[in-house]
């Protein structure tokens, strides 16, 4: 299959209605939006669906995002819309906010990976709203990636994964936030974080009150103190090199990485002082910017050949809480506490 790439900002016309063919004849495309890229089908065919699962190898009991660009789409997808859904959706959306919900019967089970919610966001993305706008479906949409690598923030990332397994990808720049959408399940009472994003649990608690955050989040922090790893089975947004994540002051990370031979990942301005190769993900103290950088730095470590990295850890508080849940899943959960 021949992957046409179209960059949206140069060819906005030719873009729309090339998505709008690919989507409306059942097929997949890739899309930009302002989290990662995304793999867009027709969330109401299943057919169209079953190809975003087989272009990412994904495994079918791994659920899907559904995505909309009016409010008004919600209403079929679910059964019903919590209160505090409306309270999070009038904050929130556009943006990358997903709200998992009790799901209807135009759902499929395709769709939710067999189980009977499903997970609605609606992008802030300009190109993704015009693209969901101009086919008038809601699409579901994962990440661009082939399963188990980093999830691609660029259209070059993409096609490096999707290159000859699906027939287009809208390019339209570097994502803003880089990584995937906060997701937060209110088909429970209270609601409980799933996966920390670019809307924050200090964000949403402010507007809803108390969220529980789900065990697993909780236990997988937990788990990265210790310094074995709990198996590969908990790997994701892999790159190849092995990468573990050191705990502690820049002097302490300079000391093992010298010691250990290994490459870095570090925050900007403190590759040039460690004398070994580096790739730099953002401020120290700025979490936005590690977000906005943590995927495609991933990818530049396997760029620049590297085998034993050594990641500096980020703060854990506000945006700092979705950089460190993708770093220690990326590094298979180790962490050396220096
Ligand atoms: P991705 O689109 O690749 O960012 O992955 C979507 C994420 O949302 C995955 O971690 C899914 O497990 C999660 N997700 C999607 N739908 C549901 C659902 N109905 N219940 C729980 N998690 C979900
Ligand atoms: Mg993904």
């Amino acid at each position: 299959m021949n992957t046409e790439i179209i960059d949206i900002k140069k060819e906005y016309e030719r873009a729309l209605a090339a998505a709008d063919e690919v989507l409306k004849r059942g097929d997949v495309a890739a899309i930009p939006t302002e989290t990662v890229y995304g793999l867009a089908a027709d969330a109401l065919n299943e057919e169209a669906v079953k190809k975003i699962f087989a272009a990412k190898g994904r495994p079918a009991d791994n659920p899907l995002i559904v995505h909309i660009c009016d409010i008004k789409q919600l209403t079929a997808l679910v059964e019903e819309v919590p209160e505090k859904a409306k309270q999070l959706a009038a904050r929130f959306w556009p943006g990358p906010l997903t709200m998992i919900m009790k799901k209807s019967g135009l759902v499929s089970k395709t769709v939710s990976g067999g189980l009977d919610t499903v997970a609605v966001r609606m992008p802030f993305s300009p190109a993704a709203r015009a693209i969901i706008e101009r086919c008038s479906m809601p699409l579901a949409a994962p990440s661009a990636n082939l399963s188990g690598s980093p999830s691609p923030t660029n259209a070059k990332y993409v096609f490096d994964d999707m290159n000859g397994r699906i027939p287009l990808i809208i390019d339209g720049g570097s994502c803003e936030i880089g990584v995937e959408s906060t997701v937060i399940s209110l088909a429970e009472e209270p609601p409980r974080l799933l996966r920390p994003g670019g809307v924050t649990l200090e964000e949403m608690t402010a507007v809803i009150g108390e969220i529980t955050v789900d065990e697993a989040v909780l236990n997988r922090l937990a788990e990265g103190k210790k310094a074995a790893s709990p198996g590969m089975k908990y790997k994701h947004y892999a790159p190849k090199a092995d990468i573990t994540i050191i705990k502690g002051s820049f002097e302490q990370f300079k000391e093992l990485v010298t010691k250990d031979s290994a490459a870095a990942l570090c925050f900007d301005g403190e590759g040039e002082l460690l004398g070994c190769p580096y790739v730099e993900y953002g401020g120290k103290a700025d979490a936005y910017s590690q977000s906005a950088r943590l995927f495609s730095a991933l990818r530049e470590l396997d760029e620049i050949g590297a085998r034993k990295v050594y990641a500096r850890c980020p703060d854990t508080s506000g945006m700092g809480l979705a950089v460190y849940n993708r770093l220690i899943r990326a590094a298979g959960f180790k962490i050396i506490i220096a």
